[in-house]
């Protein structure tokens, strides 16, 4: 196979954590008989630095020339005065709007490695843990019109609108159900439906596109009764889907109760445009350029682009796999480090990987 990747190295640990994915990759290649070819543009601060702007138009030509965009992390205290149109993390608002990336899938998975990081008590993540919150990502509160602040009847009024188009609420719930049915076949689909119309119609929407993956388990749960349900018993979840708001809110819950934001990866997707495949943490400045950064989640962000982007299911278990025979002989990075293993920098761990695969 071979394939174009557009790589945005971005700002902070960024830079670091994207060459060990590289390399990463290019092991896959030498093992599995692909190519690869990487093409790295400007993004964040290192474009607002180089060119002026977050989101240069030659990035924004060269990821659409791809087919995967790769990401490491923007922003950073140098870029903190900036106003939020020209804040590096504009770069990144940008470049999922303009590739129309509606769908951000994020798994919440616990390595058994490292149940001691998790938040949770142990008799409750006993049998691990391993859920993909769905969310979607170009809807609902955040983009709905109108909205505003204004003075009515002498004082100030902020509002938003709350609202989801039919084919917005088909398409995330099409691909939630696609998912489940490469993993245990189960989705609960989260709203409010017992106080807003918008859920009513989204929880309408979900129950009909489940009529044609009859395979696939479908419950549906309030979304404040989730929040409660991944602390209480995570273990009920495989994939759990939901609109923008709500899933903003339940994905990082999932994430941040394994304990390891180092070791998250995530995927955005949308209908035709390359998907962007990033760790799910930020730029990290205060190790940045230390070589004491997590490279994992941007490694198993790149397993997530082998698989949903390439299709190449065995290259991305080889990737999987070599991560959990890491931390099996005991080696950790500083965020994840416990009493007798044995501590590793960025470029290390990314060595220790590349050898079991
Ligand atoms: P952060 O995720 O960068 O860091 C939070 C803490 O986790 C820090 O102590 C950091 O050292 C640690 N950490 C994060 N990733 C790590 C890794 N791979 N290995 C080891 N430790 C790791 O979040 P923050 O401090 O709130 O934000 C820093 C900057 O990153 C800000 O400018 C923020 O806007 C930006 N940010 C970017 C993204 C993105 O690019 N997707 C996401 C979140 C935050």
């Amino acid at each position: 196979m071979n394939k174009k990747i557009c790589l945005l190295p971005g700002d902070g640990i960024g830079p670091e954590i994207i060459n060990e994915a590289v390399q990463t990759i290019d092991a896959v290649a030498r093992r599995f008989g692909h190519t690869f070819s990487c093409k790295t543009a400007l993004i964040g601060g290192a474009a607002i630095d180089a060119k002026g702007v977050p989101l240069p138009a030659e990035t924004l030509a060269a990821c659409k020339a791809s087919d995967a965009v790769f990401l490491g992390a923007v922003g950073g205290p140098k870029w903190d005065q900036l106003d939020n149109k020209s804040r590096p993390e504009a770069g990144l608002l940008g470049i999922r709007k303009e590739l129309e990336l509606f769908a951000n899938l994020r798994p919440a998975i616990l390595f058994p490695e490292l149940a001691g990081a998790c938040l949770l008590r142990p008799d409750i993540v006993r049998a691990g843990l391993d859920i993909m919150v769905v969310r979607e990502l170009t809807g609902c509160v955040y983009f709905g019109q109108p909205r505003g602040i204004e003075t009515r009847d002498g004082e100030r009024v902020g509002f938003n609108t709350m609202i989801y188009r039919e084919h917005e609420i088909r398409r995330i719930a099409k691909l939630a159900f696609e998912t489940a049915r490469l993993r245990r076949k189960k989705v609960c689909s989260c709203d409010k439906a017992n106080v807003l119309d918008v859920s009513r119609l989204w929880r309408d929407v979900v129950s009909e596109v489940h009529k044609d993956f009859q395979d696939v388990e479908l419950t549906h749960m309030y979304a404040d009764n989730a929040a409660m349900q991944l602390v209480r018993d995570p273990v009920q979840f495989d994939v759990l889907v939901t609109g923008n708001l709500f899933g903003d809110i339940l994905s990082d819950e999932a994430a941040v109760i394994t304990g390891s934001l180092g070791m998250l990866p995530s995927a955005s997707l949308g209908a035709k445009s390359p998907g962007l495949f990033e760790p799910i943490h930020g730029s990290a400045p205060d190790i940045a350029g230390q070589d004491k950064a997590n490279p994992l989640a941007a490694i198993l962000s790149m397993s997530m682009m082998l698989r949903l982007a390439f299709g190449l299911e065995k290259e991305a278990d080889a990737v999987e796999n070599a991560v959990r025979i890491c931390l099996k002989d005991g080696y950790r990075t500083g965020d994840i480090m416990e009493a007798d293993k044995i501590l590793v920098g960025t470029s290390k761990m990314g060595e220790l990987v590349r050898e079991r695969i």
